[in-house]
């Protein structure tokens, strides 16, 4: 819905554009491929909803998750730490967030991204975050990042319902299903995920 209405105001944006800058008006042929040019290039709208706080964010994201500076600030208090701190999420994650919207064009609720203290790990790092995809079948979006993406950490949280997904470029990619207390890794969807997957796999933001 929400993908279809953005495609709907870019298109309609990029003739009224046409229109007044343009005369005569162009054929169909360069139009079309503006739009599909201006499609692939332009920013996507992404509805974050805290799903802790039960506030929604709406943010415009390029596709290789970088952004404006208030864009970049407003998403920085939008993922802080529960104690208030804040750091921006790394683009490299934030670019699969914004894949996920154009994928899925529904709202990603979130339950932690930045967590702040003494820990290591990707949370403290702000690249990690863990969500689901409002309507959409876990197992879907787990089989969809883990498919496509490299050099990334993808943990299943059946009883909890959401997804950890990380960033973690130079290090190899780690799988795991979280069950009755713990992680369990090489689980049976890392490798049926990738069955068939011939083409090769994207780094984050690449
Ligand atoms: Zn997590």
């Amino acid at each position: 819905m929400f993908a279809a209405l953005l495609h709907f105001k870019l298109a309609t944006t990029t003739l009224a554009g046409w229109m007044t800058a343009q005369s005569p008006m162009p054929t169909a042929a360069p139009v079309l491929a503006l739009l599909v040019e201006a499609e692939a290039q332009s920013p996507i709208e992404v509805s974050l909803y805290d799903g802790n706080y039960q506030v929604e964010t709406r943010v415009l994201l390029e596709r290789d998750g970088s952004a404006d500076a208030d864009t970049v600030k407003k998403m920085a208090f939008a993922f802080r730490a529960r104690g208030g701190s804040e750091k921006p999420l790394s683009p490299k994650l934030l670019s699969m967030v914004a894949d996920l919207a154009t994928q899925y064009g529904r709202p990603i609720e979130f339950m932690s991204a930045y967590r702040s203290g003494a820990w290591e790990g990707p949370h403290y790092a702000a690249r990690a975050l863990d969500f689901r995809i409002q309507g959409v079948d876990l197992r879907t979006v787990r089989d969809y990042l883990w498919a496509k993406y490299s050099e990334i950490g993808l943990g299943w949280y059946p009883t909890e319902q959401f997804l950890h997904l990380d960033s973690r470029p130079g290090i190899p990619d780690c799988a795991w299903t979280f069950l009755n207390g713990k992680e369990h890794y090489h689980p049976h969807w890392e490798v049926t995920a990738r069955q068939g997957v011939k083409r090769e796999r994207h780094r984050p933001g690449s």
